[in-house]
């Protein structure tokens, strides 16, 4: 598959090229393949070309494709989460992004394995304050990140958001400083918060340009998405 192998490469130029925009090391943001709806082929291939790492938003999805692929995958949970799919994430995810609820905060801890390491968890901040959408305020952060914090099956690693389309770029810009800013607040919580995940296919270099340390992409990547299906 060609046309990934390039996706990969031009990604990589990408990020190097915003990185070193913003004075920062190429190594300090990790591509995460966002997966969803791409099936277990797709990701074998783009394993094969060396990604490690796959973002999914639907338990049931990931489900279906987790068994069936390599074991050294660190695999990171995106999307909303119902409460009758935290011991499956608790299970078989190494991070999780999308945290904004107490009640799913204690289930994973309860239900993450001993024998497996701290689940790595991000709250997801709504940066934009739109109505609909998920995530918490950043006042509500401190909180959050302590509970996270004091739980022992859990490390409190920062922050993801998905901000509004934006007006312009400046909006956007400002979104994602706003971010940086409520984590940098957030380190005197936990001396392991070093993570922002931001930046997606149309504004990674915007959200590396402020701090960004996971860029998650999706169409850029494995190409538009068509059909809401696995196959
Ligand atoms: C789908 C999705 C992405 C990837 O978006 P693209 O625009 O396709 O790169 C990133 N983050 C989340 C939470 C998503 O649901």
């Amino acid at each position: 598959m060609p046309k990934l192998e390039n996706n990969i490469t031009t990604l990589k130029m990408r990020i190097a090229s915003a990185c070193l925009a913003a004075g920062r090391d190429s190594d300090s943001v990790q591509l995460l393949a966002v997966s969803k709806t791409r099936n277990t082929d797709t990701l074998k291939r783009a394993y094969e070309l060396g990604l490690r790492q796959f973002g999914e938003n639907y338990a049931s999805e990931a489900q279906q494709k987790i068994p069936i692929l390599p074991k050294d995958i660190q695999w990171h949970f995106i999307g909303p989460i119902q409460s009758n799919k935290t011991r499956f994430i608790a299970e078989n995810f190494t991070w999780v992004h999308s945290l904004d609820r107490e009640k799913i905060i204690q289930r994973l801890n309860d239900q993450r394995p001993a024998s497996q390491p701290p689940l790595q968890c991000l709250l997801q901040i709504n940066i934009s304050n739109e109505a609909q959408k998920a995530g918490i305020s950043p006042e509500n952060a401190p909180r959050l990140a302590q509970l996270i914090a004091n739980s022992p099956n859990l490390n409190f690693r920062g922050l993801m958001a998905i901000p509004a389309i934006p007006e312009d770029k400046q909006a956007l810009q400002e979104d994602f400083v706003r971010m940086a800013t409520l984590l940098e607040q957030l380190k005197s919580i936990d001396t392991r918060v070093d993570t922002l995940s931001m930046g997606m296919s149309q504004d990674l270099e915007e959200a590396v340009n402020a701090g960004s340390t996971i860029v998650r992409i999706g169409t850029d990547l494995f190409g538009a998405r068509t059909a809401n299906t696995t196959a």
